[in-house]
């Protein structure tokens, strides 16, 4: 077997909604994915609690989508006793909702400094007494966490874990029914990225998500490229999970306030459908 695999029709392609979260709310994301005949879809948890669970796990089974994972659990890091309830109860919920739309995943973005603070071992260490806290319970409800390290220009306010090294670290320790989500956005630029990826392995390579590195980038979070419009080789990536084992989807999750979300979402999605055969 060479990888990567040939990619010649749509059966593997996932979308994130919030790729077209400007356009769509979560019901006509549903559909017109469906329509369009791509297979996977991945909910924002917002999304989800503004249609409802259940009329989302109805609409999604209905059309024949496969959840690739629920974004986001995760913001871990509390400033006191009532934060660090009140994200438990949060993380809980969203347990809940990967469960009952049987996703691949629920993705941990797993939060930054809390605010006024500048410990940062001190989050490590609380992401990890978290994940340690809430696992047992994921385990319980058949629902796999996944550490999604984050690009280290989001450390203070969105994700203190940041590479798959320290992603994979907090993986051995917890054991099972935990691994990553490999986001090219986030990772491509990691020396290590391949040796990460080979360690990680099948069991705990649990998502892909691709899109692109504009240059320049001219928003740090709003700005994430289409495939093939920036400057990561996505196929070599994509060969290296595959050779790791990874056999599941390719989520496209593209932030765009620039470009595609200015978009009509039928031509967003017939891209992302295109690219995803020549760019990924
Ligand atoms: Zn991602």
């Amino acid at each position: 077997m060479t990888f990567p695999r040939p990619i010649t029709d749509h059966s593997r392609l996932s979308i994130n909604t919030a790729t077209t979260r400007a356009q769509w709310k979560l019901a006509e994301a549903i559909d017109g994915y469906a329509r369009a005949g791509v297979k996977g879809i991945s909910p924002w948890r917002d999304q989800i609690a503004e249609m409802g669970l259940a009329n989302a796990a109805k609409a999604i089974r209905d059309a024949d989508l496969h959840v690739t994972g629920v974004c986001r659990g995760g913001m871990f890091p509390w400033a006191d006793a009532a934060g660090r309830a009140a994200m438990l109860e949060d993380n809980r919920r969203a347990i809940e909702e990967a469960a009952t739309l049987e996703a691949d995943c629920l993705v941990l973005v797993v939060g930054g400094l809390p605010a006024g603070s500048k410990d940062l071992a001190g989050a490590h260490a609380m992401v990890e007494e978290a994940i340690h806290t809430l696992l047992p319970e994921a385990r319980t409800a058949g629902v796999s966490l996944a550490i999604e390290p984050l690009h280290p220009m989001y450390a203070a306010d969105r994700a203190c874990v940041n590479t798959m090294r320290h992603a994979l670290d907090i993986c051995e320790k917890m054991g099972d029914g935990i691994g990553v989500a490999v986001d090219v956005y986030h990772v491509w630029w990691d020396a290590e990225l391949k040796n990460q990826i080979d360690r990680a392995g099948k069991d705990r390579l649990l998502a892909f998500h691709v899109c692109d590195w504009l240059v320049p980038t001219r928003d740090l979070l709003m700005d994430r490229g289409m495939m093939g419009d920036g400057v990561i080789d996505i196929p070599l990536i994509r060969g290296w999970v595959e050779a790791a084992g990874y056999d599941g989807f390719h989520e496209v999750e593209i932030f765009s306030e620039l470009d595609w979300w200015k978009r009509p979402a039928e031509e967003v999605v017939e891209t992302c459908k295109e690219r995803s055969l020549s760019a990924v």
